[in-house]
């Protein structure tokens, strides 16, 4: 039997209840089946051991489960068989009926300890899901029944462990094992590396904020992404089920991985939005749009006009709209904003014609500033609210602000130099930092970063600090 993975890890727990952050365990169960390199029948070790939960198991769980309190009186507590777990689930596939469940209180009560605990888990209830679309149900009862598995000891935490080992062999004698080691393989959203890199480019990656740089035979970079976790992100690029159009060729012309790392997510956002100017990578290149950036400006005659970014000053970006990736998603927005307000297409400057109703109007959906039905400032007003939540804010200060993000695990450190909205640098030292701030460079404007940053202002989470006065600015 040839095993989806060398090593198989099925668990599962018994607990005082269902909440991971306040139940604790009560038992847990391990059947670990290792393959046998030389293609024997897998090697099976059995392990379960009742824990003193060190609270009171309710009187429904304890009848559920037959554990009492009783018996858990003189169990080993969960840090005392901490290592022993860790050691029978290293460098296996986490295997569990409702993973989530059991992974997420093996985190916890790692977490209590003061211990670090990661595993890949692979769930059997979206494993049957996968394999039994049409079947009825996928509980663990369930799934006994419909392979005819033998099983002692439900809802005790070995029995289960058991049952599902003797699920997964059931499937290898059911059905084929490339169907099964598909089906595994999009559940873990196991990525397939293109064949010219290298086994161990993922694990050379780190799992830390910051840009990756994938490079073909050209010393330029073919594409550049960001990320709060590089690893993961790039993982995501070659993870066979959705795979794009741009992965597909990426996947084709890659050669190599290279990476940045930043303190933060803003730093990462604004590196990449420079060095894909600057370097222009062919990829990058075929997935921006060609359209220009802009804001929409209410004008005196009721009307919003597109502003292209490029002509106008940031310091009088505050309080118009957006901003738009083009000309036509501006358009787009307006014309749903229009719809859901009533709001006049010919006021707006949605349409060109001069006289009689709208057509808005002649679908019944513009209150009448065509026609004279609504007074233009009534409606200009109501214009401005169904605007307002994509009104630009003001720059809150006088001159640039700047934000910090610190990555204490990398001992690493960005200070981000910001004014309307813009990106004028970022200093990694004192020198640095004065440097910017004795001569700043002229904002320039970039829609990515005017909107990741007007986004976490508007949710009060972009710690902002006003430098001229050295003072934290909450945002309103
Ligand atoms: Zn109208």
């Amino acid at each position: 039997m040839q095993l989806f993975a060398p090593s198989l890890a099925f668990v599962d727990l018994e607990t005082t209840g269902t909440r991971a952050a306040a139940d604790r365990i009560t038992e847990v169960g391990i059947v670990r089946v290792d393959a046998d390199a030389h293609g024997g029948p897998p090697r099976i070790h059995e392990w379960s051991s009742l824990v003193d939960p060190g609270i009171p198991i309710p009187p429904v769980i304890q009848s559920l489960t037959g554990i009492t309190d009783a018996m858990v009186a003189g169990a080993p507590t969960f840090s005392r068989i901490a290592a022993d777990i860790e050691e029978r689930l290293a460098d296996c596939v986490f295997v569990a009926h409702n993973a989530r469940f059991d992974h997420g209180f093996l985190k916890h009560a790692f977490a209590r300890i003061g211990r670090p605990f990661s595993a890949r888990p692979l769930c059997t209830v979206r494993l049957s899901r996968r394999l039994f679309p049409d079947a009825d149900g996928h509980g663990l009862d369930a799934v006994v029944a419909r392979h005819g598995l033998t099983v002692t000891n439900r809802h005790r935490a070995l029995g289960d462990a058991r049952a599902l080992w003797a699920f997964v062999e059931a499937l290898y004698r059911e059905i084929p094992a490339e169907s099964i080691a598909e089906a595994v393989k999009r559940i873990l959203r196991i990525p397939s590396l293109p064949p010219q890199l290298p086994a161990d480019t993922l694990d050379r990656l780190p799992e830390a904020p910051g840009v990756y740089f994938f490079y073909g035979d050209n010393p330029l970079p073919v594409y550049i992404g960001k990320s709060i976790n590089i690893r993961d992100r790039v993982s995501a690029h070659f993870a066979g089920d959705w795979r794009s159009e741009t992965d597909l060729r990426l996947s084709q012309e890659i050669r190599r991985i290279e990476f940045e790392e930043t303190a933060g997510e803003l730093g990462a956002l604004l590196r990449e939005a420079t060095l894909v100017k600057a370097l222009l990578p062919a990829l990058n290149r075929a997935l921006r749009r060609k359209e220009e950036a802009g804001v929409l400006a209410l004008a005196d005659d009721g009307a919003l006009r597109f502003l292209p970014a490029a002509a106008i000053d940031p310091a009088e970006l505050a309080m118009n709209y957006g901003p738009y990736a083009s000309r036509r998603s501006a358009r787009e927005a307006l014309r749903a904003i229009a719809a859901e307000h009533q709001l006049c297409w010919r006021r707006l400057g949605l349409e060109k014609r001069t006289s009689g109703p709208c057509f808005q109007r002649q679908l019944k959906r513009c209150a009448g500033a065509c026609v004279g039905a609504e007074a233009p400032a009534d409606h200009d007003r109501r214009v401005a609210a169904a605007l307002a939540p994509s009104a630009i804010p003001r720059w809150p200060f006088a001159g640039p602000g700047i934000v910090t993000e610190r990555n204490a695990a990398r001992e690493c450190v960005d200070v981000h130099v910001l004014q309307h909205w813009c990106w004028l640098g970022t200093a990694r030292d004192e020198g640095d930092l004065a440097a910017l701030l004795d001569a700043p460079p002229r904002p320039q404007f970039d829609i990515d970063v005017a909107r990741l940053l007007v986004k976490r202002w508007t949710r009060g989470s972009l710690a902002l600090v006003d430098v001229t006065r050295g003072s934290a600015s909450p945002s309103t």
